[in-house]
């Protein structure tokens, strides 16, 4: 798509996606400083747990009522430890979680667009490719991060031990398979000020529609 003029007449819409600490949240910070409507998929996750709500239900049928807490919500911890390690529990739980965020970010969109038409709008999704929400987007902007700096990064932000960042890693998509994908890479491996640089960049060719 790069190097195409822009034709839409509705505003754009630019799914945001990268591994673990590769800098999507930072990225997006700057957009929504700049003007654009960010729609975080992992909170929509969030919500898309809470207490009656189609998922819910089928959490609870499908993981078993002691997924519920004491609070009447689905018990995250309960829930992760099901799934550990078994690929086919996580699996029947992305099949349930997926479609409903999927759900919740389309009407969010809509909702944004109907709000401010000119607005660009950026859904910022971890999974949005395994996921394959690709149809809900325009153009796909990837944030690529080297693995050292990944582990970094994501130990110093989350507490959280080197080796488990590493394994995270390792089992999702490589950076290579994200890139392959995208329209705009955007290697956030150097300093925030070489980040701040590259999005300012591809920003400026959307207003001047040439993306
Ligand atoms: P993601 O949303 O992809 O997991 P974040 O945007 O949260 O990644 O970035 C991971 C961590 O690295 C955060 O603590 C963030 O403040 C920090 N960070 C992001 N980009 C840079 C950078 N270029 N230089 C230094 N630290 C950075």
């Amino acid at each position: 798509m790069s190097g195409c003029v822009y034709q839409k007449e509705t505003p754009l819409i630019i799914g945001l996606t990268g591994g673990i600490a590769s800098g999507k949240s930072t990225a997006a910070e700057t957009l929504h400083s700049w003007g654009a409507y960010v729609i975080d998929a992992d909170k929509l996750g969030h919500r898309a747990y809470l207490k009656d709500t189609a998922a819910f239900h089928a959490i609870v049928d499908t993981f078993g009522a002691d997924t519920v807490g004491e609070d009447g919500e689905i018990d995250r911890r309960i829930l992760g430890g099901k799934v550990f390690g078994q690929p086919e529990k996580l699996e029947a739980l992305t099949q349930i979680v997926w479609p409903s965020i999927r759900t919740m970010a389309a009407q969010e969109i809509k909702l944004a667009q109907a709000q401010a038409p000119a607005r660009v709008v950026v859904l910022e999704a971890a999974v949005l490719l395994e996921a394959g929400w690709q149809d809900l987007v325009d153009i796909l902007w990837v944030t690529v991060i080297e693995k050292n700096i990944a582990i970094k990064r994501a130990t110093s932000r989350d507490g959280v031990d080197a080796a488990a960042v590493e394994a995270r890693i390792n089992s999702q998509l490589s950076n290579a398979e994200r890139t392959a994908k995208a329209d705009v890479v955007i290697d956030n491996s150097g300093s925030l000020n070489e980040l701040q640089k590259q999005l300012q960049t591809h920003w400026l060719k959307l207003e001047h529609k040439q993306i």
